[in-house]
C-alpha cells in the first residue's frame, strides 16, 4: 500500500474524458488550479463521439418552452465557433413543409395549441414554425450566422432529392462541430497549462479521509494500481455517473441519469448541395440529414430508452428501419440497407426529471455538489453545445468549495489550431497547399479540417509526400500518426479512425490493421521519443 503522505494533493481530480470532463479540466487548468483527469477508455470513447455533431439551440427544444437551454446554447454557438474555426463550421438547415407533420403530444406547446385551436388534431401550423424561427433568430445574439428564410422547393437544387409532395422550406443556420476532436483538443489544452490527463485508467474507488479524498486507479493496459490525493473530485462519468455515485464514489444520494440511446446511419452521398434536412416525422419527433465527410450522409438519431451505461450501445435493426422509413418520407429515391455504410449509437446522460418519454426528458443540464466532507461535484446531463458554459457553472461550484479561484477565460480563447479567423478556412487550405504543393485537395481540406494552423507541425520540413513515410491509405501517413500518439493521446487505430478522424470510412480492414502494427510497435516512450 502507498504511503499516503507520499503523494502530492491536486487540487481537482475529474473522472471521466468526455466533452464536461475535459472542458473542465481546461478551464481548471487555465485558472491555475492542479488538474488530474482519469478516463477509463480512450478520450470521447463514450457518448461525446457518438453525438450528430451540432452546436445548435435546439429548435425542438423551443416546444418544451426550455427557453434558458436554447438562449444559452444560441449565444454559446457562436463564441464556440470563433475560437474552433477549423472543426466548426456553419451549417444551412432546410426544414421541408408539409400540413402533416405533427407535433409530440406531450410537449407544453402541443398541449396548449389542443385547446386553443383543437381543429388542428396535434398538426404543427407553419405560423407556429415561423414563430419558432423568429425567436431561435433572436433569442440569442447572433451575429455571424445568416437568419431564418422562407424557400420554394421545386426547381431549386434543395428541392431536387426530395418527394415532389414538398413545394414550401424553411431554412436557418445552426454549426456543425467533430465532437471528438472538441475533446481531444480540451484536453490536449488542459494538459498544455499543466492538467495531468490519464487515458485507459479506470476509477475503481474514491474515499474521503477528512478534508481529502484519496481516489485509487487502475491501468487498464497495464493492471498497475495507483493512488492519488485531491481537494475536491469531479465526477464527469455521462452515462455511468449514477454508477460512479453509488458505488465507486458511494454517496448517499439517489440521483441519477435517464440513460436514452441515440443512433445514426451514415449513407453514400445521397444529394449534391452542402445544406442540412431537419425532416419532422408523423410522430412527432425529428431527425436530420447531414452532409458528412464529403461522400458521405449522416442520418439520425433515435430515441430509446438504455438500461445500463455497461451494455454497449449500437444501432439496432429497429433503429436502423426506422431512420430509413423516416428517411424514404422525404426522399423522391428511396435509400435501403444497401445504401447505409456504418452506423453508430451513443447513450445520453440526461438528468432524470421524471418526464414521461425519453424524447421529452430535459436536454439540460444540473451541477450538484455533496460537501459533507472532501467536496465532489456530479455533472448531470448537458449538450456538447453548451459544454464551455457547464464547465464555467462548475468552477464557480469549484471556486464555493475551494476558494480563491481566478476569473472565466476560456470565451474567446481559441482551442489548439482554431487561431485564424471565423471566414478564413479557404485561406488556411491554399496557404497550406503553396507551402506544401504536393498535398491533394482532400488532404490539405482534411488536415485544416482537423489541426487548423497545427497542420503545419505535422508537415514540417516536408517537401514530398514520402517525407511524411509510410501513407497507410486516404492520405495517413506515419507523421500525422506519429502526431496521433505524442500530442492527442492515441493508442490504437481506433483511436485514430474512428475518433481523432473518421478515415475508418475509406480504409480497409487491412490497413486498420497495419496502424495498429505501427502503433503497437512505436507504444513505448523510448520508440515514440524516436518518431
Ligand atoms: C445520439 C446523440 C446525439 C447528440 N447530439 C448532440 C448534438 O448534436 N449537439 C449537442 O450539443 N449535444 C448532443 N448530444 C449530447 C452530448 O453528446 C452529450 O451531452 C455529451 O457528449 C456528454 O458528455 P459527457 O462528458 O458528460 O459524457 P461522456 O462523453 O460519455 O464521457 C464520460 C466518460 O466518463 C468515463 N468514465 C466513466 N466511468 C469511469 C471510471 N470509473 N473511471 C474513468 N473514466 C470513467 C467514460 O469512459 C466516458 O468516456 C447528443 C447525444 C447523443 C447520445
Amino acid at each position: 500500500m502507498t504511503d499516503l503522505r507520499d503523494i502530492s494533493v491536486t487540487d481537482l481530480f475529474i473522472i471521466g474524458g468526455g466533452i464536461n470532463g475535459c472542458g473542465i479540466a481546461r478551464d481548471a487548468a487555465g485558472r491555475g488550479l492542479t488538474v488530474t483527469l482519469a478516463e477509463m477508455n480512450d478520450l470521447a470513447s463514450a457518448t461525446s463521439s457518438a453525438s450528430t455533431k451540432l452546436f445548435h439551440g435546439g429548435l425542438r427544444y423551443l416546444e418544451y418552452f426550455e427557453f434558458r437551454l436554447v438562449r444559452e446554447a444560441l449565444i454559446e454557438r457562436e463564441t464556440l465557433l470563433r475560437a474552433m474555426p477549423h472543426i466548426s463550421w456553419p451549417m444551412r438547415f432546410i426544414i421541408p413543409y408539409h400540413e402533416d407533420m405533427r407535433f409530440e403530444s406531450e410537449t407544453p406547446t402541443s398541449r396548449l395549441l389542443s385547446i386553443v385551436m383543437p381543429w388542428m388534431k396535434g398538426r404543427r401550423p407553419r405560423w407556429l414554425i415561423r414563430l419558432g424561427l423568429f425567436m431561435y433568430d433572436n433569442l440569442g445574439g447572433r451575429e455571424i450566422l445568416p437568419g431564418a428564410s422562407s424557400l420554394q422547393l421545386r426547381g431549386s437544387p434543395e428541392g431536387a432529392p426530395l418527394d415532389d409532395r414538398f413545394e414550401k422550406a424553411f431554412e436557418y443556420s445552426d454549426c456543425w462541430v467533430e465532437d471528438s476532436r472538441l475533446v481531444v483538443l480540451n484536453a490536449r489544452d488542459a494538459a498544455a497549462h499543466g492538467a495531468q490527463v490519464m487515458t485507459r485508467t479506470k476509477v475503481l474507488s474514491a474515499t474521503r479521509e477528512g478534508n481529502i479524498w484519496r481516489v485509487e486507479t487502475k491501468d487498464t493496459e497495464t493492471g498497475e494500481t495507483r493512488e492519488h490525493r485531491a481537494r475536491m473530485l469531479v465526477n464527469a462519468g455521462g452515462p455511468w455517473v449514477g454508477n460512479l455515485i453509488q458505488n465507486t464514489v458511494r454517496l448517499n444520494s439517489t440521483e441519477g441519469v435517464r440513460l436514452v440511446r441515440g443512433s445514426h446511419i451514415v449513407t453514400r452521398r445521397l444529394y449534391d448541395h452542402d445544406k442540412c434536412y431537419f425532416f419532422q416525422g408523423t410522430d412527432g419527433r425529428i431527425i436530420f440529414a447531414i452532409p458528412y465527410e464529403t461522400d458521405f450522409t449522416l442520418i439520425g438519431t433515435t430515441d430509446a430508452e438504455h438500461h445500463d451505461p455497461d451494455v454497449r450501445p449500437e444501432c439496432t435493426p429497429e433503429e436502423r428501419q426506422y431512420l430509413l422509413d423516416f428517411a424514404n418520407q422525404y426522399f423522391k429515391q428511396d435509400i435501403g440497407e444497401d445504401d447505409i455504410v456504418w452506423s453508430y449509437s451513443g447513450v445520453r446522460p440526461l438528468y432524470d426529471d421524471g418526464a414521461s418519454s425519453a424524447t421529452a426528458a430535459t436536454r439540460d443540464y444540473t451541477l450538484k455538489v455533496d460537501a459533507n466532507g472532501a467536496p465532489v461535484l456530479n455533472i448531470f446531463g448537458g449538450k456538447i453545445t453548451t459544454y464551455r458554459r457547464l464547465a464555467e457553472s462548475a468552477m464557480d461550484k469549484i471556486g464555493a468549495e475551494l476558494g480563491g479561484i481566478k476569473d472565466n477565460w476560456t470565451a474567446g480563447v481559441p482551442l489548439p489550431g482554431g487561431d485564424f479567423p471565423v471566414d478564413g478556412f479557404e485561406t488556411q487550405v491554399s496557404d497550406l497547399k503553396n507551402t506544401y504543393p504536393f498535398l491533394s485537395n482532400f488532404w490539405a481540406r482534411r488536415l485544416v479540417r482537423a489541426y487548423g494552423t497545427e497542420a503545419r507541425f505535422i508537415l514540417g520540413t516536408a517537401e514530398t509526400a514520402s517525407d511524411l513515410g509510410q501513407d497507410f491509405g486516404a492520405t495517413l501517413t506515419e507523421a500525422e500518426l506519429a502526431w496521433l500518439m505524442k500530442q492527442e493521446f492515441a493508442r490504437t487505430a481506433q483511436d485514430v479512425v474512428w475518433r481523432r478522424s473518421k478515415l475508418g470510412l475509406r480504409l480497409s480492414t487491412e490497413e486498420i490493421a497495419a496502424i495498429d502494427d505501427w502503433m503497437v510497435r512505436h507504444n513505448s516512450p523510448a520508440k515514440a521519443a524516436a518518431i
